[in-house]
């Protein structure tokens, strides 16, 4: 009875900081819960190192990942810890400082999990919810995961699904679970403005899939209109290079041109924003090759369905062929370009743009 009433004021604190974002050390909590569901185990230490040198503590670092197991299972979750123990020890032969953080305070000798469990599993769902098709997992839900993980105070409720909302982000599959979790986060304690920095922070250090998917679930909470995700490309592998002024007239959108090792007659790497396209044109006395290398996006020749471009497509373009190529309307797109089979003369020959009516088919 004493312990339930601890508990839920120690939510009901949370409650009070609503206009609050995200902070350092939260944001890195959406990586590492993030990259533990994905079991990327380089990027979880990336998260891990980015947390410490915020004040995470090893003992919260520890209880977000043991905590996950009832989300990612036991194989992500050991192999989380043992990630996390390589850190600490990286970290101590580096000279860094890691707070070891306090551990959860012990459990009076009477505690309920069950009966915690149940009222902590209310206040999540905002209603009482009884699995009744699945008795032994209604016990396993509410005397276990809410009662004897969520009664661990080392970790605040919100903490905790901010965590479970970046872990269920990086599942693909598991979007009711993620809705509910948005939702059930608020009256956990994570402000409307934490809701929704938590795709930007996953986006940014985690990936676009994760970042879609948690924005979708955010939206459908929010009853906000769902934006088309878009994908991105990572300039770090193809590096996007500087505004295609010089030809930006003969553009719709805009591109960008990295010239790759010029001085010895290298490829340029084309990046189309989305929905931008070049004009029709024509690539007279010399064939164009394009190589896409990242996002999605379009190939056409004139009087010839579009041939669609993903990383791997090869396009040689036949001399006097008119076509245009550009990025998908939904996502980022990078090809290499370069010329062969040039003959005396050549030349570009640009022509009219792609109309909406030609692009807007595309799917
Ligand atoms: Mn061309």
């Amino acid at each position: 009875m004493m312990l339930a009433s601890i508990v839920l004021a120690a939510s009901q604190n949370m409650i009070a900081q609503n206009d609050m974002k995200l902070s350092n050390k939260q944001q890195a909590l959406v990586a590492i819960a993030a990259n533990e569901a994905r079991g990327d185990i380089d990027g979880l230490k990336v998260a891990l190192n980015e947390g410490m040198n915020h004040g995470l503590t090893i003992s919260e670092a520890k209880e977000a990942l043991s905590q996950l197991y009832a989300y990612t299972g036991f194989p992500r979750s050991l192999n989380a810890l043992g990630a996390l123990q390589q850190v600490i020890q990286e970290r101590q032969s580096a000279g860094l400082i890691t707070e070891a953080g306090r551990d959860a305070d012990p459990l009076p000798d009477d505690y309920d999990a069950l009966k915690q469990g149940t009222q902590v599993q209310t206040k999540l769902t905002g209603k009482p919810f009884d699995y009744q098709f699945a008795p032994q997992t209604d016990y396993y839900l509410k005397a276990h995961l809410f009662g004897d993980i969520f009664a661990r105070n080392n970790l605040s409720f919100a903490e905790r699904e901010i965590v479970t909302v970046s872990a269920i982000s990086a599942l693909e599959g598991c979007e009711p679970q993620l809705v509910a979790h948005v939702s059930g986060a608020r009256n956990m304690g994570v402000t409307d403005e934490q809701l929704h920095e938590i795709p930007t922070v996953l986006r940014q250090r985690v990936g676009e899939a994760e970042a879609n998917r948690c924005a979708q679930a955010v939206a459908c909470v929010f009853a906000e209109p769902a934006h088309d995700a878009i994908q991105t490309v990572d300039f770090s592998v193809w590096p996007k290079g500087e505004p295609n002024t010089a030809y930006a007239k003969y553009f719709i959108g805009n591109s960008y041109l990295a010239p790759l090792d010029a001085e010895h007659g290298g490829p340029v790497n084309v990046t189309f924003e989305p929905g931008c396209r070049n004009n029709w044109h024509i690539h007279h006395k010399q064939v164009q090759v394009l190589i896409c290398v990242a996002g999605r996006g379009w190939y056409q020749e004139w009087g010839k369905p579009a041939i669609e471009l993903v990383p791997g497509t090869v396009v040689a373009i036949p001399a006097e062929a008119k076509h245009w190529h550009g990025a998908a309307r939904d996502s980022w797109m990078q090809h290499l370009t370069f010329h062969t089979h040039i003959e005396d003369g050549a030349s570009n020959e640009w022509l009219e743009p792609v109309t909406d009516d030609i692009y807007n088919k595309l799917k």
